[in-house]
C-alpha cells in the first residue's frame, strides 16, 4: 500500500470512529432485560434496576430509572406484554430511580411514600435535575395496587438510604424489590435526604420478615433472602466500625481515609459527600 493509499484509508479509518464514537455518545445506554419469575422480568443497566409486572389487566413498574431511559424501557417492556404501563411504585425519590417519572405520568399512575414525594418537590437531592415529577399518588406505611389478579405491596420499613424509602412486595411471587435499601456494595447513606446508618439495620429487619425468596436490589445483580441478609450484617459492620472510630477521637479526614481504604469509598464519590458528614454527627 503506498504511503498516500495508507493515509487516505486511515484517515476514513479515523472518519467512521469519529462517527460511531459521537452517536454513541447521544444514544442511551443499553438496558437489558431477563426473567425473573412467570411474568415478572428486571431491567438492568444505567439507573436503578426497574422490576416490570406483566399481568392481563396492564403492566406495573416498580421504578423508572433516569429521564433518558424512557424509550428503552417501553421498548423493553414492549417484547413482553402489548398492554401499556399502567402503574409505576417508586422506591424513593433519587434521579435514577424517578427520573422518568415525567415522561410516565402523562399515562401511568406513579405512587411513593409521601416522604418521596416530598423530597422531590424540595429538590433534596442536589444532583438531580429540576424537572423531576412526584408521585400523584403517596403513602406513608403500606399501599397494595391489585392489577391482573396479582398484589403488589409496597411498605415503608424505616429509614435507611433515605426518609423515604419503600420496599415492594410480590407476595405470590415471593420476591422483594429493596431500591437502594440493598445496592451495590458499600451502602450509601443519603443524610441530606433523610438516610441513616443508625436506623438502616433495623429496617432491613423489617423488610426481612416478609416471606419470599427473591431480592431484586437497587442496583446490582438479582440475589436471595440470603444475600439480603448479607448486605444487613455488612451495613451492622459498617455502623460498628464508624462508630468505634468516632469513640476513639479519629477526626472526618481521618475516617475518610479509612473508608477509602477498606470500602473503597473514592474521595470525590457521594459517600464522602452524603454519607461521611452525617455519620459524624449521627454516631457521636
Ligand atoms: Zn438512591
Amino acid at each position: 500500500m503506498s504511503r498516500r493509499i495508507f493515509a487516505r484509508v486511515l484517515a476514513a479509518a479515523s472518519f467512521l470512529f469519529l462517527g460511531w464514537f459521537a452517536w454513541t455518545q447521544t444514544q442511551p445506554p443499553q438496558l437489558t432485560m431477563s426473567k425473573i419469575k412467570d411474568g415478572l422480568f428486571e431491567i438492568e443497566g444505567d439507573g436503578g434496576n426497574v422490576a416490570v409486572l406483566v399481568t392481563n389487566d396492564g403492566v406495573l413498574l416498580v421504578d423508572d430509572k433516569f429521564e433518558q431511559d424512557h424509550d428503552s424501557i417501553v421498548a423493553a417492556v414492549k417484547t413482553v406484554s402489548s398492554l401499556p404501563v399502567k402503574y409505576i411504585v417508586t422506591t424513593h425519590h433519587h434521579s435514577d430511580h424517578s427520573g422518568g417519572n415525567g415522561k410516565f405520568i402523562s399515562s401511568a399512575e406513579i405512587i411513593s411514600t409521601a416522604n418521596a414525594r416530598a423530597n422531590i418537590l424540595a429538590h433534596k437531592q442536589s444532583t438531580a435535575p429540576d424537572n423531576m415529577v412526584p408521585a400523584r399518588v403517596v403513602f406513608t406505611q403500606e399501599m397494595s395496587v391489585f392489577l391482573g389478579g396479582q398484589e403488589v405491596r409496597a411498605k415503608y420499613v424505616g429509614r435507611g438510604h433515605t426518609n423515604g424509602d419503600a420496599v415492594v412486595y410480590f407476595p405470590s411471587l415471593k420476591v422483594l424489590h429493596t431500591g437502594d435499601l440493598m445496592a451495590g456494595t458499600s451502602p450509601l447513606i443519603d443524610y441530606p435526604g433523610g438516610g441513616s446508618l443508625a436506623e438502616w439495620a433495623q429496617t432491613l429487619d423489617a423488610a426481612m420478615t416478609l416471606d419470599f425468596d427473591t431480592v431484586i436490589p437497587g442496583h446490582g445483580k438479582v440475589t436471595t433472602k440470603a444475600g439480603l441478609l448479607t448486605y444487613r450484617n455488612d451495613v451492622e459492620k459498617l455502623k460498628t466500625r464508624v462508630t468505634g472510630l468516632i469513640r476513639e477521637g479519629k477526626t472526618q479526614d481521618e475516617i475518610a481515609k479509612v473508608m477509602t481504604a477498606e470500602y473503597k469509598w473514592a474521595p470525590t464519590s457521594l459517600n464522602m459527600q452524603w454519607s461521611l458528614p452525617g455519620m459524624m454527627t449521627e454516631l457521636k
